[in-house]
């Protein structure tokens, strides 16, 4: 029998209030004080796997080890626990159905109607039962998309009352997060949304047991009081959540509301020490007083939803509180870009990003974004389809392949110097088929990037189709651009350097799935570093 408590985390009156910072948050201060802890989330869509999603829906998608497309709240749990996830930790409610539908077909139900109660509901709490059992957790918190109300949130809650019936108050704890809303022209915040979203839950038969409201304005003990004897719960169990400048306050903030406490409280779990927090507060200290700064433009067609590349950001924001240097990020639509408005728009810009990406649209921005600082020795780093596109401008501008091109944008081109992988070619479905997930990487002796790893034999995370067309290799290395990283099996070129550049870096894989606040990623830390000495020879020039 497991003795793995199980916290819900689900969400009531609007979504975007941050659940999986909760979680994340909650879970952190768990396992800040020894508890081996993990965080699950339930998405209430019907795709298998937001791997078919276009990011402007859901943001970013965010890929683990063993390769799994999931939500990018994982991404949330693994930078903030460095634990990784799998698979396991994101379902969807079309996998669930899914599973169902299969052991229909295979006769599990023989002579059995199928319905939602009890076999939907049974499904999901197989789900969350064996990732608690698999790794012999003391939590499992599990996190609910959507917004209690929501059709498709039903069966969850469901599984969650029945989840607290069979296994008892103790072993199941229910946090709902909640929105009080601060009205200006009364002066007022205002806590009937959040009663009403209580009652939501209690008419599907779920009493809430700990209550985290999100507000703009601080709650007083008087509104505390009355969320409590309104929703029914202790005062201790009402807890505020105020808006913060950053993310990473708020496994504090949660600390100083005692969330971690009345949670132990609840479950009956020995509180033995305080949270060793001593990491996480330097990390904050760094991040909140840098001594230096840098410009980084992210090049991207999906750069007016921040959430489309969240990982990219947040290792940003891990590698400038390593490097104590505040690094300000200016999202560059490479659709804007010209070649007559390129040197204007990259004015001041110290490094670029260039990200990835699927499809035509803005490709020929990013070109000429990476043409203007290759010519002008900025920093540049690639990530998987930015780094395809530094090999087509190589091919197009160096070598004289005049109409060069990936053949994922131009099957035709006469250069295909970014090509279909072999594998990929007989595939035609488009769930879960890309090359995913963690692959070897064997780095040349020599290279920057093997001085950036300080190892030869690393593992990144992958999510594509495409690939460097080794058939092209020697005439890019000829003149300066060398395969600094591959595939110990299959030579599949995974890191490109320009080498007569001061630091131009294109990776086939992601490295920001796997910088972490304890473990920033060294070719982010690496970047903002010439991205520094690039804005300190730029002033120098200046007084020049
Ligand atoms: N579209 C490119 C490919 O499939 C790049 C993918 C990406 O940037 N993740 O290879």
């Amino acid at each position: 029998m497991s003795h793995t408590k199980y916290i819900f985390v689900t969400g009531g009156v609007t979504s975007s209030l941050g659940k999986g910072i909760i979680s994340a948050s909650l879970a952190k201060l768990l396992q800040a004080r020894g508890f081996a802890v993990t965080i699950q989330k339930f998405d209430p869509y019907i795709n298998i796997d937001p791997g078919t999603l276009n990011p402007y829906e859901h943001g970013e998608c965010y890929v683990t080890n063993d390769g799994a497309e999931t939500d990018l709240d994982l991404g949330h749990y693994e930078r903030f626990l460095n634990v990784p996830t799998s698979q396991a930790n994101n379902i969807t409610t079309g996998r669930i159905y899914q599973a169902v539908i299969e052991k229909e077909r295979r006769g599990d139900y023989l002579g059995e109607t199928v319905q939602v109660i009890p076999h939907i509901t049974d499904e999901i709490k197989y789900r969350i039962k064996l990732l608690a059992n698999e790794s012999e957790l003391d939590f499992l918190i599990t996190e609910i998309g959507g917004t209690v109300g929501d059709i498709e949130s039903l069966p969850y809650i469901e599984a969650i009352r029945q989840m607290k019936w069979e296994l008892g108050e103790t072993n199941c704890v229910v946090v709902h997060l909640t929105l009080v809303p601060y009205l200006a022209a009364a002066g007022e915040l205002k806590t009937k949304p959040t009663q009403h979203s209580v009652k939501n839950m209690l008419e599907l038969g779920v009493q809430p047991d700990i209550l985290v409201c999100r507000t703009e304005k601080p709650l007083n003990e008087g509104l505390k009081n009355k969320i409590a004897l309104f929703c029914n719960v202790s005062p201790r169990s009402v807890i505020e959540s105020i808006d913060t400048d950053t993310i990473y306050n708020v496994p504090l903030l949660m600390q100083q509301e005692l969330l971690d406490l009345v949670v132990l409280e609840k479950t009956k779990m020995p509180v033995n020490t305080e949270p060793d927090l001593v990491r996480w507060e330097k990390f904050l200290y760094r991040l909140k007083n840098p001594m230096s700064e840098v410009n980084i433009g992210l090049v991207g067609k999906y750069v007016e939803l921040k959430d489309s590349y969240k990982s990219i950001l947040e290792s940003f924001v891990h590698a400038g509180s390593d490097l104590q240097c505040k690094v300000n990020i200016k999202m560059i639509h490479s659709e804007s870009i010209t070649n007559e408005n390129v040197a204007d728009i990259l004015k001041g810009i110290n490094g670029i990003v260039v990200a990835p990406g699927f499809g035509e649209r803005g490709i020929e921005g990013k070109i000429t974004a990476i043409r203007y600082v290759r010519e002008n020795n900025i920093p540049f780093l690639g990530i998987c389809l930015g780094m395809q596109c530094a090999v087509v401008e190589f091919a197009r501008n160096v070598l004289g392949f005049t109409d060069a091109h990936s053949t994922e944008m131009n099957p035709r081109t006469k250069y295909p110097v970014i090509d279909i992988m072999e594998a990929q070619k007989k595939i035609s479905c488009k769930g879960g088929t890309m090359r995913l997930g963690a692959y070897p990487c064997r780095i040349n002796p020599g290279t920057k990037v093997s001085a950036i790893y300080d190892s030869l034999d690393i593992t990144e995370r992958h999510r594509h189709r495409y690939e460097f067309n080794n058939k092209y290799l020697m005439d890019f290395e000829k003149a300066g651009v060398i395969a600094a990283g591959m595939n110990p099996k299959d030579n599949l070129v995974e890191i490109i350097e320009n080498i007569n550049h001061p630091w131009f870096v294109g990776v086939q894989f992601h490295p920001e799935y796997r910088s972490t606040v304890h473990s920033p990623h060294p070719l982010f830390k690496a970047f903002v570093n010439a991205a520094r000495e690039n804005m300190l020879k730029a002033a120098e020039n200046e007084k020049e």
